[in-house]
Order: structure tokens, then C-alpha cells, then sequence
């Protein structure tokens, strides 16, 4: 068994190079660094674009606020939902293909309309597999790492109950936020850059989400107050997990967060008692640094 379980702190070295169970191969495809997503946007949107037709994923479930779907939004939106309809399954396919199965997060990944998360001049690539700059030298991660870090933390080890609370730490444009919001029952999301706070806030009101709560402050504190909750994602990468974070899992709960600084591997962290705590190291990734305060 090469799960690890340990007390934490874990130490850098316990953390890092191989020391848990990898699950899976290197992650493939870009990888959301400011300089990749600005390759990204200024490459043209080829990618996967003789996909197949996807697997019909299951339907999405229906959260207490519902994202409108083309045929019932409003018509300044409906034609701007109905095209970009193929194109999100389109991306929804590559992702399975990529390895995710939970036909849940594939379905919440259908629905977000990913354009709505990217300005303007940007939005024809918005269903590429790739992350793409969002300002403030921040990114908008790639569909495919959204779906695996949520698909992740969602695998039941808390006997197949459903996801009531999570925690989203590093909002950004609020698109993975969104995608949560169809997996969980309540969402918070924390983002320690104050108008990127108030970008995604910007960008979630026309969907209209009721079960989500954007929180502006240091994620790396999370939100006692709310806590437990039934999982955890880092959007951004640490050299460890901050302790405050793994207190705050509810026992049986995972957090997923990339550790790393050049190098950067996926590690699912599970509480398993009241100071126990095990972890996995999973695929390589890249994202951008974890950082402490506001600004
Ligand atoms: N979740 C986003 C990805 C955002 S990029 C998506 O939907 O694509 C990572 C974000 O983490 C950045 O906006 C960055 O400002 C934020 N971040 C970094 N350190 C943080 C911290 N300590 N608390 C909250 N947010 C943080």
C-alpha cells in the first residue's frame, strides 16, 4: 500500500517526488501558467476540433439556482448559449477522453458557459482545452484540470453521501466556482485579489447561482467559520497545504491541491480522523503560485 499516512504538517520532502500513490500518468496538454495561457490566447483555437461526437454525459443535476439553458434564457443570451452549445460538448468529450468519468462533473462541465469567464476579445478560444490569461498576471484554468481536481475530491469515500459544503481557494474569473456549484449544495470561493473578486462576481450574476459565495480574503486561512467541509481545492500551488485548510476537511473528506513550485504535482489529501491525514501524489500540473494576504 503506498498511500501515505501521516500527521500534519507533512514536511516538503513527504509531499513531493513520488512519495504517494500515482494514479495517474503525467497530466498531457498545456498547463495554466500567465506564460502558457498567453501562448494560449495568442495561438489559434485548433485543438480537438475533429472531435467526435461526445458520450451523452448524464443530465446535468439541477441546483437550487439553475443555469439557463439556450432555450430558456433570456434572447440577448439565447443565440450567444445555443452556439457555443456543440462546442462545450465538443470540450466535454476531449475531457472525458482525457480520463474523467463522473458523469456528474462532466455534466456541470457542459453546462458552464466557459465564454462568459473570458473577455471578450478571448471568447473564441474559450473552448479550447487550455488555460487562458484573466488579468493581474492570473489565469482561467484549462477545462480538463477543473473536471480531474473536482472529479478528485468528489470520489466518495464518506459512503456515496453527496457533497454538501466545499471550498474553492483562488476564485479567479469565477469559472471553476461555477462548475462547482452543480456538484455540491453549497460553494464558497475564496480570491485574495480584490478586483478579480469583483470580476467573477461580475461574471457569475447573469447565471444567477444561488448556492455560491464568493468570499474576498486569504484563502490560505480558509473559512473557519463555515467549516467542515466535504472537500477542498486549491486553484493555486503551495509549497505544502496550509495546515488551516486540512483542519478544516471534514473527516472522510478530500482536498485536492497542486504542490510545487517549478515542478508542480495534483496531491489528494483525505482526513481520516481527528489528527490523521492521508495523501496521495498524483499527475504533474502547473499553476500559479499560492500566495499569502490581500491585495
Ligand atoms: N479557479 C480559477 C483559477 C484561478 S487562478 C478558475 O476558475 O479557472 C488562481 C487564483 O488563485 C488567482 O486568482 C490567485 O489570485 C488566487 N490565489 C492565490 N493565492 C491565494 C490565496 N492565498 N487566497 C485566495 N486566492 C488566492
Amino acid at each position: 500500500m503506498s498511500d501515505q499516512r501521516s500527521n500534519f504538517p507533512l514536511p516538503l520532502s513527504s509531499v513531493t517526488g513520488g512519495a504517494g500513490r500515482t494514479t495517474k500518468p503525467a497530466a498531457r496538454g498545456p498547463v495554466a501558467t500567465p506564460q502558457t495561457a498567453t501562448r494560449n490566447a495568442a495561438s489559434t483555437a485548433t485543438q480537438g476540433g475533429s472531435a467526435k461526437a461526445p458520450p451523452a454525459p448524464a443530465p446535468a443535476p439541477r441546483p437550487p439556482s439553475y443555469v439557463p439553458k439556450a432555450s430558456s434564457a433570456p434572447a440577448a443570451q439565447r443565440s450567444d448559449l445555443m452556439a457555443t452549445e456543440a462546442v462545450r460538448r465538443a470540450m466535454v468529450a476531449r475531457v472525458a477522453r482525457q480520463g474523467v468519468a463522473n458523469p456528474k462533473v462532466l455534466a456541470a462541465l457542459e453546462t458552464v458557459p466557459r465564454h462568459l469567464f473570458i473577455e471578450p476579445a478571448l471568447s473564441s478560444q474559450a473552448y479550447i482545452d487550455a488555460s487562458l490569461p484573466i488579468g493581474h498576471n492570473q489565469t482561467i484554468s484549462q477545462p480538463y484540470i477543473v473536471a480531474r481536481m473536482i472529479e478528485l475530491m468528489s470520489e466518495s469515500v464518506r459512503g456515496g453521501k453527496a457533497l454538501e459544503r466545499v471550498l474553492e481557494i483562488g476564485t479567479g474569473c469565477g469559472y471553476q466556482a461555477a462548475v462547482l456549484s452543480f456538484v455540491a449544495k453549497e460553494v464558497y470561493s475564496i480570491e485574495r485579489i480584490k478586483p478579480l473578486h469583483e470580476l467573477a462576481k461580475t461574471n457569475l450574476r447573469p447565471l444567477r447561482i444561488s448556492n455560491l459565495r464568493l468570499q474576498y480574503g486569504d484563502g490560505m486561512l480558509g473559512l473557519p467559520q463555515v467549516a467542515p467541509f466535504d472537500g477542498i481545492i486549491l486553484a493555486a500551488a503551495g509549497l505544502e497545504v496550509p495546515q488551516a485548510l486540512l483542519e478544516q476537511l471534514a473527516i472522510g473528506a478530500h482536498l485536492v491541491a497542486p504542490v510545487g513550485a517549478q515542478v508542480q504535482h495534483l496531491h489528494r489529501i483525505t482526513r481520516i480522523g481527528k489528527s490523521e491525514w492521508t495523501s496521495e501524489t498524483l499527475e504533474a500540473c502547473h499553476f500559479v503560485p499560492l500566495r499569502p494576504g490581500t491585495i
